[in-house]
């Protein structure tokens, strides 16, 4: 039995209750601060053991600790591991007969218990929340934290009403610690729980979200190529076992036939029934299975230590979800490798899933106005609505999570209050706004994986670049491809360092202007050369704004580094410029060995990997220099070319990306010139990939028609 005695030092009831050998990183740390009565704020990965942080302090500082908990299922998990540590532990929550909550409060106000876990809507039942306040608690602790906030994606209004319960649950003098945990806030919501509790200067402890055993790739490819890149990468024996991420079920199955041509491969997603999930996951637990497809449904009861690899096969719809999803790589601690295949298309794909779970506003208020006080049966709404099936039950439940309506056990429906327009909506905007984290996730050129700690709120732990990662190390790419810089781009390359050499920054507009680079080289393909420069590390930038007139304007700020300051006659790297996916997983070539994974082979002697210099242009016969434009033809060109310009602006400021995104201005005047007129000749063009034809062939081929 513990003992609840202050004086127990924490690491004695670690080894004598918790039976662990030691304290995890930042463990320690954080149950002395509970210990000492402060307010903590946790945020740390799932499995990173936030469970001791409150358990421990917990027993020592004796008393019951009361723990806020949003699901019943995790609930009865912590409770079975606590009583099995012989701990007195009891729970009050929906599932359970009466009986057992009222022994349970019997138990509580004797002050025969350790550990009182309940649901955040037990505090709604009149006088449960006096009855806690009869004894002092000695900590409250709140899991899943980020329910509390309109921005968490599992948003419950029950926990937003928690604020109003703590200061008397906690009791005075010296007010009882409140402890918050999740696994997944940015720091908008950390700000958001901080707030609803009114918690005022908490200690807060943002850890353990740098991965050191990843490296993340990041990689521009059209939809109908993913397929061939997968097996492909796969058919390495070195990089299995791995989990494949598809956007849908369909895919998913779609993606498992064709692995399982070569690889022992099988489909997972929430539309198969129990029994064969149940049947694939263990499969692959045990190593019969070497791939897995799954749409988001898997890999949260997965405890397997070795995957070598995690692939998306389109765009994730948050940050914190594919993190999570990465994150089931590498767990033994040996190097891994993670591949984000993106492309145009998957903005569409993402649209339509955000619209159909996040219905629109007017959808909820149809539902909403039908209901009554007097219940009514699901059934009976449904079928009354004029929604369809699946949008009235989407509708309903919204309206159920925002507090717009009561369902019971019964499948009555009541109405509830009028708040939940206003959280809903802000929770869909949210929603939208984190998509759009993630397209520029896919096109920044900071290090992955600082990008990822950053996005956590580890500011501290942020600026360190992982040197694994598609940015830090290009060379060492699989996927993605880059092209070494021409001699010219070398050139100016050595005039920007010359130019930044006696300041401290520069914006990156104003450098091109005093470079005298406006004429001779694009706005997009000057940002491509300094993306490459950062990820060679010759230079820093940083993004940062400005206010004109009320308006607030991005600019990048660029400064030399430690490096860059040196070089003073040439550029010591090869440097390398995006440009693709590998040849070797476009359907052309063999798979190349991966240093990593096999030899000792020199990075940039991989011939397919990188060209030294750009493709030659493969523009159409007849409009080449040999045969010289007629005046006709170059105005027509000039016109299509500014079309394409006004087409490019609107598009890239639509996606938010820089315009070099959407085309170079290479690839823009070639295809003026060239005029193509279906998307295999468009395809031909220098700097339009498969990709930009996926992409935007349409639109480009719709401009390039001429006027009739
Ligand atoms: P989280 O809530 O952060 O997702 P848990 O608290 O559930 O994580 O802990 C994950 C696992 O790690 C549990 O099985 C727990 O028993 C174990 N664990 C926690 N701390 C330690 C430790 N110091 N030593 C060994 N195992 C630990
Ligand atoms: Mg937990
Ligand atoms: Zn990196």
């Amino acid at each position: 039995m513990p003992t609840s005695s202050q004086s127990v030092q924490p690491a004695e009831l670690l080894h004598s209750v918790f039976g662990f050998a030691s304290f995890r990183a930042n463990q320690e740390q954080i149950c002395r601060t509970a210990i000492a009565g402060r307010d903590l704020l946790l945020v740390m990965p799932t499995g990173a053991g936030k469970s001791l942080c409150y358990q421990l302090p917990a027993l020592a500082r004796g008393g019951t600790a009361l723990v806020i908990s949003p699901l019943i299922s995790l609930m009865e998990d912590q409770v079975a591991k606590l009583a099995a540590l012989g701990l007195r532990v009891a729970r009050i929550h929906s599932g359970l007969p009466r009986a057992v909550a009222r022994q349970a409060c019997v138990e509580y106000l004797q002050g025969a218990l350790q550990f009182l876990f309940i649901a955040p809507e037990r505090l709604r039942v009149r006088g449960f929340p006096e009855m806690l306040a009869k004894r002092k608690l000695a900590l409250i602790a709140i899991d899943e934290a980020h329910c509390i906030s309109h921005w968490g994606h599992d948003f419950r209004p029950d926990y937003r009403m928690l604020g109003q319960y703590l200061p008397a649950l906690r009791g005075a003098p010296d007010p009882a610690p409140v402890l918050t945990m999740t696994a997944t806030a940015t720091p908008t919501v950390q700000a958001d729980i901080l707030a609803q509790l009114g918690m005022v200067n908490p200690a807060k402890f943002i850890h353990g979200f740098r991965r050191e055993n990843l490296a993340i790739e990041v990689v521009e490819i059209p939809q109908p190529d993913r397929a061939t890149a997968i097996f492909r990468l796969l058919l390495e024996p070195a990089r299995r076992p791995a989990i494949v991420y598809a956007p849908s079920r369909k895919q998913s199955e779609h993606l498992a036939v064709e692995l399982s041509r070569a690889i022992p491969a099988a489909a997972y997603h929430a539309g198969l029934d129990a029994e064969t999930r149940e049947r694939v996951q263990n499969a692959f637990q045990a190593g019969e299975l070497e791939v897995v497809v799954a749409t988001i449904a898997f890999g949260m009861g997965i405890d397997k230590a070795n995957i070598r690899t995690v692939i998306h096969a389109g765009l994730p719809a948050t940050l914190e979800g594919y993190y999570q999803e990465i994150g089931r790589a590498g767990r033994d601690a040996a190097l891994s490798r993670t591949f984000l295949m993106h492309s145009y298309a998957d903005q569409r794909t993402h649209d339509f899933f955000l619209n159909r779970d996040y219905p629109p506003i007017e959808s909820l208020s149809e539902v909403y106005e039908a209901l009554t006080e007097e219940p009514q049966n699901a059934n009976d709404l449904r079928a009354a609505s004029k929604l369809g099936e699946e949008e009235f039950d989407k509708a309903l439940e919204k309206l159920q999570i925002h507090g717009g309506a009561r369902v019971d056990f019964g499948g009555s429906v009541t109405r509830g209050g009028p708040g939940w327009k206003k959280t809903y909506a802000i929770q869909a905007r949210y929603r939208a706004e984190q998509f759009e984290k993630v397209l520029r996730y896919t096109v920044s050129s900071e290090c992955r994986m600082s990008a990822l700690v950053r996005h956590f709120g580890d500011l501290e732990d942020a600026n360190r670049p992982c040197g694994k990662c598609d940015i830090c190390d290009s060379a060492g790419a699989v996927l993605r491809q880059f092209r070494r810089a021409t001699a010219l781009e070398r050139d100016i390359v050595q005039s920007i360092i010359d130019e930044l050499r006696p300041v401290d920054y520069k914006a990156a507009g104003t450098l091109q202007r005093n470079l005298d680079l406006v004429g001779r080289l694009s706005r997009s393909d000057f940002e491509a050369l300094l993306d490459a420069m950062a990820r060679a590390a010759l230079i820093e930038i940083e993004s940062a704004e400005f206010e004109k007139n009320g308006e607030v304007i991005p600019f990048r700020k660029v400064r030399l580094s430690a490096l860059g300051l040196e070089v003073r006659q040439s550029i010591p790297l090869p440097l390398l410029i995006g440009d693709g996916v590998a040849d070797e997983f476009g359907g052309r070539f063999d798979p190349p060995s991966d240093p990593w994974m096999r030899s000792k082979k020199p990075k940039l002697t991989r011939p397919k990997l990188v060209h030294e210099d750009p493709k030659p242009a493969k523009t159409p016969a007849p409009r080449s220099e040999f045969h010289p434009a007629t005046p006709e033809e170059q105005a027509l060109a000039q016109s299509i070319e500014a079309k394409l310009r006004d087409w490019r602006a609107t598009e890239a400021k639509r996606l938010g990306v820089p315009a070099c995104v959407v085309l170079y201005d290479r690839a823009l005047a070639a295809v003026a010139q060239a005029r193509p007129t279906n998307p295999q000749q468009l395809s031909q063009i220098a700097g339009i990939g498969p990709a930009k034809v996926e992409r935007f062939g349409e639109a480009i081929l719709t401009l390039c028609r001429p006027p009739d």
